[in-house]
């Protein structure tokens, strides 16, 4: 008995999970045969639905020929091919791509990048960090640190954790309100100002936080960071592992701004949802600062299964479904549907509704009312799983409008019948 130990999860009081025996399309099969419209992508990384054909395929022919080999010393087709592949969808300053497992551990990689990098540039005293309140960057220890230590998921792991330092989330929306915005451009300089000598980077979740509540903001905030670090020389990563690959409309959340970070992210929505793999890029100016006669400048740094070449060739095929399939128009379609769903409804325990590409978050005054609302879509034939006071959707890009009502509505229902 329990011999399966699950994800956030108190084992005692947890319902048991629903046993899903097959995927198709936007659908999850349970064990019983009931189907299931997968309303958030499992955790809004399978982007093109389950049991896609062309994935499938690239993944067969990619298992008949090699199916792992280690990147140290070696190296393989695929792992260059796709270092390539992001290289060009990026922006322009990015050269470079060290690959991970997860999405954690590409955030790691990010970490030390910077930390390392100013160990290169002989400045050792560079090694802390700028986060966000409400920020989520992954599991392991590095990026717990950089994660909300307060109001997170890892509060119990604070006294283990680095300190490091903290502005307040970014409150400035989308469409930005001014006024809050100069506040809060002006509390990071102070932090900048007083603290350069230790930072070695700013992180930030691009555009939206996501795991730590769907928040959004303005692009200007970001244009205005990124002056900020260039004049306190302070790197800026951006970790895109949720925002990449279209969640927010664009094909990066660096996209909706005029600028490029020196790290940025990927991971999640990297292989389709297919295997659990992630990549962080780089500029030449950071590659550059490792470049070196000197061996003891390179990085330190490599998982055993970084570059695996499965994980490759279903990101190279991805990418390739994303770019000759319309995704970004698809994206577009579903955004149009989600604002005219939600555009004018109103309820008693609703606080906000926000929306942003193929993302809908519902943010409740009490996040008590949502106790019931995973078991009302289950009745309903839908997927969905929220956590402290938000319900949000984000489904697969392949989902057909009428599937797409069928989530928002057992939504809108499940606070009618409240
Ligand atoms: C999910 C997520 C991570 C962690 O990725 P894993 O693959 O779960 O390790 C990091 N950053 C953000 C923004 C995420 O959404």
């Amino acid at each position: 008995m329990n011999s399966l130990w699950y994800p956030y999860c108190q084992m005692k009081t947890a319902k048991p999970p629903i046993e899903i025996s097959k995927g198709q399309g936007p659908y999850l099969i349970t064990s019983t045969g009931e189907k299931l419209l997968d309303g958030i992508s499992s955790w809004w990384c399978t982007i093109h639905g389950y049991n896609h054909k062309k994935l499938n395929k690239a993944l067969k022919k990619q298992i008949d020929t090699l199916s792992h080999v280690m990147l140290g010393g070696l190296t393989h087709s695929p792992a260059i091919e796709l270092s390539k592949k992001l290289v060009s969808i990026t922006p322009q300053s990015l050269n470079h791509v060290f690959y991970s497992d997860s999405g954690s551990v590409g955030m790691e990689v990010a970490m030390k990048l910077a930390i390392q990098y100013w160990k290169n540039k002989n400045h050792p005293n560079k090694c802390k960090f700028v986060s966000l309140k409400g920020a989520y960057h992954g599991d392991t220890s590095g990026v717990m640190s950089i994660g909300d230590v307060d109001d997170g998921m890892h509060t119990i792991f604070k006294n283990y954790l680095p300190q490091q330092f903290f502005l307040q989330k970014p409150t400035s929306a989308y469409i930005e309100n001014k006024q809050q915005l100069e506040y809060e451009l002006h509390e990071m300089e102070t932090l900048f100002k007083e603290n350069n000598d230790q930072i070695s980077a700013f992180v930030v979740e691009p555009i939206m936080q996501g795991a730590g509540g769907f928040n959004l903001y303005s692009p200007s905030y970001l244009n205005e960071a990124y002056k900020l670090c260039k004049k306190y020389n302070i790197l800026l990563i951006f970790d895109e592992v949720a925002t990449g690959f279209g969640r927010t409309g664009k094909l990066f959340a660096t996209n909706h701004t005029s600028i490029s970070p020196d790290i940025l992210v990927l991971g999640k929505a990297l292989t389709g949802g297919l295997l659990g793999h992630a990549a962080t890029l780089t500029t030449s100016k950071i590659f550059n600062a490792f470049y070196d006669n000197d061996e003891s400048k390179c990085f330190m740094h490599g998982p055993t299964f970084m570059g695996n070449p499965l994980a490759c060739a279903a990101s190279l095929k991805s990418i390739e479904v994303f770019e000759n399939e319309n995704y970004l128009e698809k994206i577009q379609k579903i955004e149009t549907i989600l604002k005219k769903e939600f555009q004018h409804f109103k309820n008693k325990h609703i606080k906000d509704i926000r929306i942003l590409g193929a993302m809908a978050a519902i943010e409740v005054n009490d996040s008590k009312c949502l106790a019931s609302v995973q078991e009302f879509a289950t009745k309903n034939g839908v997927w969905l799983r929220p956590f402290d006071n938000i319900l949000y959707t984000t489904p697969p890009y392949i989902i057909k409008p009428k599937e797409l009502k069928k989530i928002t509505t057992t939504m809108k229902n499940f606070f009618i019948q409240l």
